[in-house]
């Protein structure tokens, strides 16, 4: 078992039904094991078009999963949600979801990255990060 850091995050639709549902969605799967969940903030959308304010959270969870099979259940949680595929990059959407670390796994791949690139300069990342983990952020 690994333990992993996703980003939760959603500025379309009801969202912190959206992000209640994702994290049922991943309790539900028997390779996951969810083992704590930030507080849900608002944030300003930032790095994109002018467009509503976003909800953000950080669970911390415990997986069997790789991480390009992880990656690939966050995906199937985010179609399941209604995120659309063909959407253009940084569109409103009813939920995303990011790897922000795995165990300490480094990753530079075309489709996933470890930890996540801009992790460390994102507010809506590093304050529910602090509130949970506050040690991985020294
Ligand atoms: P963003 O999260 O940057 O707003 P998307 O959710 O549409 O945009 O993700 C675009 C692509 O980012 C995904 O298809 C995925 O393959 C890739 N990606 C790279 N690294 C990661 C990561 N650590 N977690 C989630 N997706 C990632
Ligand atoms: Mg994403």
């Amino acid at each position: 078992m690994v333990t992993c850091y996703i980003a939760l995050g959603s500025n379309a639709g009801d969202r912190s039904k959206n992000i209640k549902l994702a994290l049922e969605y991943l309790k539900l799967d028997p390779a996951i094991k969810a083992l704590k969940v930030s507080s849900l903030i608002e944030t300003e959308p930032s790095d994109c078009l002018p467009q509503s304010k976003f909800l953000n959270g950080v669970v911390k969870l415990e997986t069997g999963y790789s991480a390009q099979e992880l990656l690939k259940r966050l995906q199937e949680i985010e179609v399941r949600l209604g995120r659309e595929i063909l959407r253009p990059k940084n569109h409103p959407r009813t939920i995303d979801l990011d790897i922000l670390l795995y165990g300490d796994l480094k990753i530079d791949e075309e489709g996933l990255k470890i930890p996540h690139p801009r992790m460390r300069e994102r507010e809506f990342v590093t304050l529910p990060l602090r509130e949970i983990a506050p040690e991985l952020l020294i």
